[in-house]
């Protein structure tokens, strides 16, 4: 199936949602067959982490000048995201593509692959301020300062940035890097083909709104009513 990809600046809030829509699906997808039968669908999630991707491949500060267009660390990143895609899509595996996705002929690439297979896809953006996202990623340095002072503590697995994730929340950006994908974040656009059906949660949307926008978001693409997807339209 249906292809979800997840947009948003970095540190906007985007895994969180990635999480919230996989246990939303892993649910709807076990209640929706008839009792006996077997799932229609399996649910993959793919992001950079799953991936073992750095954030350090969006860097194009620490990279010469002239070399910038050629950034071949983040087309590197892109290709196995691509292929790990590619491999899972299916019309019977939904897959989740949790991040950055700022590209438009990025997100173009992927509709047409979930095309080529005669599944829908669909976009979720994450909305957050600029100054929240930003203030979440210093956050994160920091913490992720404090960390490297205590690397005993790390190495034997505590909790130590003490927000209850076991120490494995995802890795801050570079400042410049983040002010960098911040700039050329390319918003999604619901009049294009390839942003639509295009879907919404912003920071403060509570559990109620995400279901909503779920509920919308399964119908779209996985509901009986789904669109009937035709390579050649
Ligand atoms: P991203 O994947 O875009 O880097 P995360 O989902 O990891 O962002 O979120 C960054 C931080 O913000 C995390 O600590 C997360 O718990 C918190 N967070 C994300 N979304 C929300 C929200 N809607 N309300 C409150 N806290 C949130
Ligand atoms: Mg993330």
């Amino acid at each position: 199936m249906p292809l979800i990809i997840v947009t948003g600046f970095p540190t906007s809030g985007k895994t969180t949602r990635a999480k919230q829509l996989h246990t939303y699906l892993t649910e709807r997808i076990q209640t929706a067959p008839p009792s006996g039968s077997a799932p229609k669908y399996r649910l993959h999630l793919i992001s950079d982490q799953t991936l073992s991707i750095s954030r350090s491949v969006y860097d194009l500060s620490a990279l010469p000048a002239h070399t910038r267009s050629a950034n071949a660390s983040e087309k590197d990143a892109r290709a196995s995201l691509y292929g790990a895609v590619k491999r899972a899509l299916s019309d019977r595996d939904i897959v989740i593509l949790d991040g950055l996705n700022y590209i438009k002929g990025w997100r173009y690439q992927l509709f047409c692959e979930a095309k080529a297979v005669r599944t829908p896809s669909c976009v979720l953006q994450v909305g957050c301020s600029r100054e929240r996202s930003r203030l979440l990623n210093e956050a994160r340095l920091a913490r992720e300062a404090a960390v490297e002072g205590a690397g005993e503590a790390r190495r034997e697995g505590n909790d130590v940035d003490g927000d209850g994730d076991g120490g494995n929340e995802e890795g801050a950006y570079e400042p410049a890097n983040w002010e960098n994908l911040v700039f050329r974040y390319e918003e999604p656009n619901a009049m294009t083909r390839w942003d639509s059906p295009l879907f919404t949660l912003i920071w403060e949307d509570g559990e109620e709104q995400a279901k909503q926008v779920f509920d919308s978001l399964w119908d779209a693409i996985a509901g009986d009513t789904r669109k009937v997807v035709k390579p050649n339209q």
